[in-house]
């Protein structure tokens, strides 16, 4: 058990995503029902650097629950990334009377907050907030289940279109070093091929099998790209690729870009901020430290900071299976 714990802060880092609202309302209504005080830090660890805080009651998070983005701003920080960045940042939490900090970003975040833990030994809890879903630890990020709710929804849009004329839609989607985003709205959606960084296709087979589809009866085709796919240099290239190497249809493309991250959060997203929020003020004041609260198995879990940050978040095989046989 560590030191009684009077006043926690929270940030959120990195890249926003939807639900971090819905966390920071938790983190400060968990803290207001054990009668613990709360402050928010604007734009992550730039704000902390420069002390920009500012105290939350359990009313000061009403009507957030349902809004995109976040409401403390996110920013990314370089000084943080220094020695004296960070004894700057420290300053201001001991100053501020603060005794734990929650983190709701990603890897990178997480591992800013590892660092200042070894330092300074400050207590420290990560939520991963990221729509990626590429950390370890977690069977879901904050965001994640909202972003394929926004890119089915745009697939479904753009496919009235490759119907109607024709066409071979090339669409692209979020994910640099994971296709968890591709692989589900590519089932979602009716994708013919999903293309991901974790497969190599191949640019002849796919031209194979967008052939073979076409011989088997289908007008118009829908190919969903994650952002980190290996097989072109880009989605444009891979476009022109397949224009010279195949007739018959006419070959667009669909860059989705931030619209993925935005608007309001899905139910079960604001179900599990509203979770993992209890779960990370509730283990600070337990006085656990350096973890990650994540879901697994659908319960709510620490993972310690290290192995979130480490260890990588595998593609669900089972899925490239079930996607190879609807594209049948
Ligand atoms: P996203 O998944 O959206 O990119 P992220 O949390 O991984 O989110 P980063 O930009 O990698 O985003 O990290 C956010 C901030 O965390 C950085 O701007 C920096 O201030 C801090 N940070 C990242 N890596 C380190 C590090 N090695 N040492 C100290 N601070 C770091």
């Amino acid at each position: 058990m560590g030191k009684a714990m009077k006043k926690l802060a929270v940030l959120t880092s990195g890249g926003d995503s939807p639900g971090m609202n819905a966390a920071i309302r938790s983190v400060v209504r968990t803290c207001a029902y054990h009668e613990v005080e709360c402050v928010g830090v604007y734009r992550g660890y730039e704000g902390l650097i420069e002390g920009d805080f500012k105290a939350m009651d359990a009313r000061s998070v009403r009507g957030i629950i349902n809004k995109g983005g976040t409401i403390l701003k996110s920013a990314r920080s370089k000084e943080f990334r220094t020695e004296e960045g960070r004894k700057i940042a420290y300053k201001q939490l001991i100053d501020a009377h603060i005794d734990g900090l929650v983190v709701v970003g990603g890897d990178g975040s997480f591992t800013g907050a590892l660092i200042f833990n070894q330092e300074f030994g400050f207590p420290v809890m990560g939520i991963p907030g990221t729509i990626d879903n590429d950390i370890y630890g977690t069977s879901h990020t904050l965001g994640f289940d909202t972003a394929l709710n926004t890119v089915v929804d745009a697939i479904d849009k753009i496919r009235d279109t490759a119907s109607s004329h024709n066409r071979l839609f090339f669409i692209e989607v979020m994910g640099r070093d994971v296709g968890h985003i591709a692989l589900n709205v590519g089932i979602a959606g009716g994708a013919e091929e999903i293309l991901i960084p974790e497969e190599d296709l191949g640019l002849d087979r796919l031209v194979e099998s967008l052939n073979k589809s076409r011989k088997s009866g289908k007008t118009s085709s829908i190919v969903i790209v994650a952002e980190g796919d290996k097989i072109g240099k880009n989605i444009f290239e891979l476009k022109d690729y397949v224009d010279e190497n195949m007739e018959g249809y006419d070959v667009r493309v669909s860059v989705l870009g931030h619209m993925q991250r935005g608007g309001a959060p899905s139910c079960f997203d604001r179900v599990l901020a509203s979770r993992m929020g209890v779960k990370a003020v509730e283990s600070l004041l337990e006085g656990e430290t350096n973890y990650m609260v994540g879901l697994l198995d659908n319960k709510v879990e620490l993972t310690p900071l290290e192995k979130a940050i480490k260890g990588k978040s595998k593609i669900n095989l089972e899925l490239l299976r079930v996607s190879d046989i609807m594209s049948t």
